[in-house]
C-alpha cells in the first residue's frame, strides 16, 4: 500500500463531467489499496473570472480581499469532487487550506507555505477516507486566508506530499508529461520520460508554466518523487527526480523555456563607480520589484549603463523609480521596452560541454534574430530577443539541438 498525493489542474476539473471522471480515476487507485490525498485547482477559467469580478469594482482592490475571493474557486471544486466520490461509494472528505492548517506567511497573493499540520489528514487516511484538499491557499498566523500565486496548487500538492512522507506526488494536467518545450508552440516537441529537479527548476523559473517554481523547489528540497501525467490519457508521464549518474549519457540540452511576461529597462550614462549598481538595483528591489536578467556595460567615455528585466506588470512602477534615480545620478537617459521575450535552453548535459552557446547563437543568427541580452548559469543559457521572433527562435533552437521526435527531425 502506498500513500499517493494527486493534483488535478483546472482543465482536469473544468466541468462536472470532468470532475466525475477524476472521481472514477481516484476510486480506481483506492480500489488498488492505496491511500490518497487529492489536491484540486479551481475549475478552468474560474480564477480569472473571479479576478475580473473584483476588477469591475476596483482596479486597486486590497490584497487581503483578493485572496478571500480567489480562494473560493478551489473551495467549490473540493466539495464537488468529494460529492462525486461519495456518489461512487468512496468515503471522502474535503478541506480548505485553512482547515488542514496549511500555515503560510502573510504575503497575500504570493504567500509561502511555512508549516502543515498533517495530523487531521493522517487520521482521515487511517479511517480509509480519501482526503480532498483545496490547492493554492493557506492561512496566516492571524487566520487570514492567503493564496500562493498563480499555479499554486502544484505547490500545495508537493508540500502535502513532503509533510505526509508520500511515496509519490502526481500532477495530473492536460498534457501527458513535460515536453522539450511547450507543445502548444512547437508541434513536434517530444515528451521526456525523465528530467532532473535541477533542470525542471530552470525550466519553470525561465517561464515554462507546466509546474509552479515553488513546487519544484519543494520537491527537490524534500526529495519528493514528482510525476507529471495527463488526466485525459493513460501513460507513465514524466518523472522528475534527482540526477542519476548511471543514466545513459544525457543530451546537452533537455528543453527550451520561454517567457513573454518580462519587460526591459535601461539606464544610460551613469558613473562607473562603486555603489552605483547598488543604488540603481537596490532601490528597485527595495520596492519589492523582482529583477531578473541584469547586464552592465561601460562605454568608451567611462560612463556605464545598466539593463535589467522586470515583470511587465511592474514595468511602470519600476520605470518611475528608475527615472527618479536617473535624476539623482545625472544619468543620460532611461529606456523602457515591453516588446521583448526571453528564451532559455536548459540541460545538465551542457555543464561538461563547450560549444552549446555557439550552436545557440548560430541558430539565432541563421534566422536573423538579434540577441539583446545574454545570461548564463551552469545548466542554462538565456537570451532576450524581440518578442516578434519568439516562436521562430524557439523552433530554430528546437531544431538546432535536435530535440524533436527523431522521425521528424531534419538531418
Ligand atoms: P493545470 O491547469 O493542469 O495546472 P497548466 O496550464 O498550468 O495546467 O500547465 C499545463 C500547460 O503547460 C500545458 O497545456 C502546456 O501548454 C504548458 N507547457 C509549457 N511548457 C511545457 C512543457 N515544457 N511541457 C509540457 N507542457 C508545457
Ligand atoms: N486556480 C489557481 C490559478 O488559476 C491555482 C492553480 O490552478 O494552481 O492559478
Ligand atoms: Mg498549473
Amino acid at each position: 500500500m502506498s500513500l499517493i498525493v494527486q493534483k488535478y489542474g483546472g482543465t482536469s476539473v473544468g466541468s462536472v463531467d470532468r470532475i466525475r471522471a477524476v472521481a472514477e480515476k481516484v476510486r480506481s487507485v483506492v480500489l488498488q489499496g492505496h491511500q490518497l490525498v487529492v489536491v484540486v485547482s479551481a475549475m478552468s477559467g474560474e480564477t480569472n473570472r473571479l479576478l475580473g469580478l473584483a476588477a469591475e469594482i476596483s482596479a486597486d482592490a486590497s490584497a487581503r480581499e483578493m485572496d478571500v475571493i480567489l480562494s473560493t474557486g478551489e473551495q467549490v471544486t473540493i466539495a464537488l469532487l468529494a460529492i462525486a466520490l461519495q456518489n461512487l461509494g468512496c468515503d471522502a472528505v474535503s478541506y480548505t487550506g485553512g482547515q488542514v492548517a496549511i500555515q503560510t506567511d502573510n504575503a497575500y497573493s504570493k504567500a509561502r507555505i511555512q508549516n502543515i499540520d498533517s495530523a487531521k489528514i493522517k487520521s482521515d487516511l487511517a479511517d480509509n477516507k480519501v482526503v480532498v484538499v483545496a490547492g493554492f491557499q493557506g492561512v496566516d498566523d492571524s487566520g487570514n486566508i492567503t493564496t500562493l500565486g498563480r499555479g499554486g496548487s502544484d505547490t500545495t500538492a508537493v508540500a502535502l506530499a513532503a509533510a505526509l512522507g508520500a511515496d509519490e506526488c502526481q500532477i495530473y494536467t492536460d498534457v501527458d508529461g513535460v515536453y522539450t518545450t511547450d507543445p502548444r508552440l512547437v508541434g513536434d516537441a517530444r515528451k521526456l520520460d525523465k528530467i532532473t529537479f535541477e533542470e525542471m527548476l530552470e525550466m519553470a523559473s525561465q517561464g515554462s508554466k507546466i509546474l509552479q517554481i515553488r513546487s519544484v523547489e519543494f520537491a527537490g528540497k524534500y526529495n519528493v518523487p514528482l510525476r507529471v501525467l495527463s488526466s485525459f490519457d493513460e501513460g507513465e508521464g514524466t518523472l522528475i527526480s534527482l540526477e542519476d549518474d548511471d543514466q545513459m549519457e544525457r543530451p546537452l540540452v533537455s528543453g527550451i523555456a520561454f517567457n513573454k511576461d518580462e519587460a526591459k529597462l535601461t539606464i544610460r550614462g551613469i558613473p562607473d563607480q562603486p555603489g552605483v549598481a547598488y543604488k540603481v538595483l537596490g532601490a528597485v528591489s527595495n520596492a519589492n520589484i523582482e529583477i531578473d536578467v541584469i547586464v552592465q556595460n561601460v562605454a568608451k567615455d567611462n560612463s556605464a549603463s545598466i539593463t535589467f528585466t522586470v515583470n511587465k506588470a511592474e514595468l511602470s512602477s519600476a520605470e518611475a523609480l528608475l527615472r527618479e534615480i536617473a535624476e539623482d545620478l545625472g544619468a543620460m537617459e532611461v529606456d523602457a521596452d515591453k516588446n521583448i521575450a526571453k528564451v532559455s535552453i536548459v540541460g545538465v548535459g551542457m555543464r561538461s560541454h563547450a560549444g552549446v552557446a555557439a550552436t545557440m547563437f548560430q541558430a539565432l543568427s541563421d534566422e536573423g534574430i538579434n540577441i539583446q541580452l545574454i545570461t548564463t548559469s551552469e545548466i542554462k543559457i538565456t537570451v532576450v530577443i524581440d518578442e516578434r521572433y519568439l516562436e521562430l527562435a524557439v523552433r530554430a533552437l528546437h531544431g538546432a539541438f535536435e530535440l524533436g521526435n527523431t522521425d521528424e527531425t531534419d538531418v
